[in-house]
């Protein structure tokens, strides 16, 4: 039986995860939970018979079952991450929500299914080395890096020649460049091919996702950037590959459903079934990958230009776009105006090289400053 923490349980992959999880009630048990949308959670706790939730630095709103262990203070993430019992921690919170509790969890020799990709883009260094001192683990949930997981496994480090991730394009692919700029909310949120939050779904639109994803790659594979490429694939039938120095190609291809890559991270090193996810190959139809359009997509530029930088780079980055992003959604700016935020920001970045935890959460402090500076003074 493995014990499982599901830290952001209300949100996309957190209620993919307990779909998962009640498949297989004698493998997996559900120990703790965490979020802020209290009637839901409470419902969550019910339902998997939860002992301990953590509904953060909020007044408590809803009605928990008594026995219930509810953690109401800034911690309660940290003290779910860390509960001696827990085998698993599925950090499926969303931006810097999930850094200090992956920490935490690593520091604490946790396996962590990590779909909350911010954590590594922001501090990836800080998170690999803690990873390594405390033999935590780092278990990819995002379905790029599943992928590439399951395509390198059994593989030696040095037989990598690339690894190429794939991409849908998003929801406004086939927009004309010039249209940009009017696209409302409700329309970058129809993703073609997967069903996620409304940050990611609008990363992806701009492929803001992509560049991050690129980053996570950096430091989940140790892999250079030069040898990290990107494609536009419109099905997402394949969900990533890897091409080795021999000249072979392993790719990790299955439905569109983020399950797939959920229920590997809890299985793994096994393969559980799941029948709704079996496909039929004669349904892929034709394989398709194509260069990405760099004047449509600038924020995928930007991702791995910080990305190289290195340093605060990146989680300026993400923190700028955090913030963007929001602005966007909120009908405040038009999507075209992401990229410039973003780009304004870092240009006034003045990075740390080698920065500490306190190095990061300052440069995500300053840059979500400066974003609303910027905008406020209609610099976009
Ligand atoms: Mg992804």
């Amino acid at each position: 039986m493995k014990r499982v923490v599901i830290l952001g349980s209300t949100g996309s992959i957190g209620v993919q995860t307990l779909d998962v999880v009640g498949r297989f009630p004698d493998r997996l048990q559900v120990i703790g939970l965490a979020a802020r949308r209290q009637q839901i959670l409470a419902r969550q706790v019910r339902e998997f018979n939860v002992g301990a939730v953590s509904i953060g630095n909020v007044e408590r709103t809803a009605d928990f079952p008594e026995g219930t262990a509810v953690l109401d203070g800034p911690d309660g993430l940290e003290t779910l991450a860390t509960l001696p019992e827990a085998d698993v921690i599925v950090v499926a919170t969303v931006g810097r929500a999930g850094l200090a509790a992956t920490i935490a969890a690593l520091r604490a020799g946790k396996q962590v299914a990590l779909a909350n990709k911010e954590v590594l883009v922001m501090a990836g260094e800080i998170v690999r080395r803690v990873a390594r001192e405390h033999s935590g683990t780092l278990l990819p949930v995002d379905s790029e890096h599943s992928a590439i997981w399951q395509c390198l496994m059994g593989e030696a480090h040095s037989a990598i020649h690339k690894i190429v991730l794939t991409a849908s394009g998003g929801a406004l692919r086939d927009w004309p460049v010039e249209a940009l700029h009017s696209v409302s909310p409700e329309q970058a949120l129809r993703h073609p091919t997967w069903t996620m939050g409304p940050k990611v779904t609008i990363d992806s639109a701009t492929l803001m996702n992509k560049g991050l994803e690129v980053i996570e790659a950096h430091w989940l594979f140790d892999c250079p950037f030069e040898s990290i490429g990107v494609v536009l694939h419109p099905t997402s039938s394949v969900h990533s590959l890897v091409q080795f120095v021999d000249g072979s190609i392993k790719a990790q291809l299955g439905r569109a459903d983020m399950r797939g890559p959920i229920q590997f991270a809890l299985s793994h090193p096994e393969r559980w079934p799941f029948p709704e996810l079996q496909i039929d190959i004669k349904d892929f139809g034709p394989l398709q990958f194509t260069e990405p359009q760099w004047e449509r997509y600038p924020c995928l530029r930007l991702a791995l230009d910080a990305g190289r930088r290195g340093g605060t780079y990146p989680a300026v980055l993400c923190a700028a776009d955090e913030m963007a992003v929001e602005l966007f959604i909120g009908g405040a700016i038009p999507l075209t105006a992401i990229a410039t935020l973003v780009e304004r920001v870092l240009d006034q970045h003045q990075g740390a090289e080698m920065p500490s935890l306190e190095n990061v959460l300052a440069a995500d402090a300053w840059a979500r400053d400066r974003c609303t500076e910027l905008y406020q003074a209609g610099n976009w």
